[in-house]
């Protein structure tokens, strides 16, 4: 093997380490003081929780993903990362679920107020898909990217250490092509790995994202990569954007649904929807949050705490006088139209990255590229038919 360690590794570089080079990544990393995180089997899933290591990860699983529907199944390999995103995304880690924001104790005739300054944990993300680092880009201009900077999220997300995966195993509900997100991961990591498996040798191509990264790698036995491997690395991905479950037709997107308020694909797809907000719970880039606070019985103790929301709830849309969202139309409405129009508004991108959660994790299978396609069909047809109709009158 053409070891090179302690050769000076730089952002840029791209190196190779062999299948036991993954352990040894994580040992450097534990040694450097994160806590790794990254996708195991549990409940019959592949979550996103701590790991120890190289032997937690979900080696020989692959899964099957369609509307409404996901099953494990074993691999003909032991392929680390054979399976596509499951129903956790990174989110649950920069912005966590429930975090709570202060504390107040009562001092005689006063209270003292603690804000909660939980130190961030160092963590590494191992496994983080192209979808996955855009959905984070998107999050960091919402927590980030303003006047008012989120702290809990800010402090997270400057001690994470991204280890990204080029996918070589999209779902039936992957449209990462059409959004431009992936499958290859093209920034915004320490390290990408491409996982590539050969009759005698599993080995993984390593690009080196951050000067960070280079230092990591620094530690870990790895060769100079061949063209042989960059090309066998590159073949993984083309083969990945080959298998796209789905596809959503994004051109214009924003302007089609500003034009579609009130077309009758909302009443239909609010027939369906169980307004569950699964859809926003799975979903990596979803934000919303409510802030609630309890008391202990005799008034001595309060705390505030922040909790995930979503725009699916009658509550989250609340003002005098009842939910300004009332019915299951106007929720659905809002949260597509959100997604896919006036997040380009307000952030300057789509809020969907094409990663296929909603579509898997929805009850009733409810899917985000079927209800746009069905809108611009509809849309097409009709000026298809004005075109006859002036046609025919001319
Ligand atoms: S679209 Fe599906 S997942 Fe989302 S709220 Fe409706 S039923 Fe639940
Ligand atoms: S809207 Fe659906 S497909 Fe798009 S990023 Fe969210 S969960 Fe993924």
């Amino acid at each position: 093997m053409r070891t090179v360690v302690g050769a000076h590794c730089d952002a840029g570089d791209f190196v190779v380490i062999e299948r036991e080079g993954l352990e040894e990544l994580s040992t450097v990393l534990r040694a450097d003081g994160y806590k790794l995180v990254g996708p195991r089997v549990r409940d019959g899933a592949i979550v996103y929780d701590e790991i120890t290591g190289a032997g937690d990860l979900p080696a020989g699983w692959t899964d099957e993903q369609d509307g409404g529907m996901y099953r494990l199944h074993k691999r003909n390999d032991d392929a680390f990362f054979g399976y596509a995103v499951g129903p956790h995304s990174w989110k649950k880690f920069l912005f966590p679920p429930v975090v709570r924001l202060l504390e107040a104790t009562r001092r005689g005739s006063d209270f003292e107020v603690k804000r909660s300054n939980d130190a961030a944990p160092k963590l590494a993300f191992i496994g983080v898909r192209a979808c996955e680092l855009h959905a984070i880009a998107t999050q960091d201009k919402v927590f980030m990217g303003g006047a008012f900077v989120d702290p809990i999220y800010a402090a997270r997300r400057r001690n994470a250490f991204l280890v990204a995966v080029n996918c070589g195993h999209p779902a039936g509900t992957c449209f990462c092509v059409s959004m431009n997100t992936g499958p290859q991961a093209t920034g915004g990591f320490d390290l990408a790995l491409t996982e590539i498996i050969e009759s005698l040798r599993h080995y993984f191509v390593v690009e080196i994202g951050s000067p960070a990264g280079a230092r990591v790698m620094d530690q870990v036995e790895h060769s100079v990569v061949t063209e042989a491997e960059r090309e066998a690395a590159r073949g993984v991905v083309a083969r990945a954007a080959g298998m796209m479950g789905r596809a959503m037709d994004a051109d214009g997107i924003k302007e089609l649904l500003y034009r579609n308020y009130e077309h009758p694909r909302w009443d239909d797809v609010a027939g369906r929807c169980l307004t569950c907000a699964n859809c926003t719970m799975v979903c990596p880039t979803c934000f919303c949050s409510t802030v609630e606070d309890v008391t202990d019985l005799q008034g001595e103790h309060a705390e505030r705490w922040r909790k995930w929301d979503s725009c699916f709830t009658m509550n989250f849309s609340h003002v005098v006088g009842g939910s300004a969202r009332h019915s299951a139309k106007s929720r659905y409405r809002q949260w597509m139209t959100h997604k896919l129009a006036t997040w380009i508004d307000q952030f300057g991108t789509s809020g969907c990255v094409g990663c296929g959660r909603c579509i898997t994790w929805c009850p009733v299978g409810i899917d985000i590229t079927e209800e746009v396609r069905a809108i611009r069909e509809s849309e097409n047809a009709g000026a298809t038919q004005r075109e006859d109709v002036s046609h025919a009158r001319s």
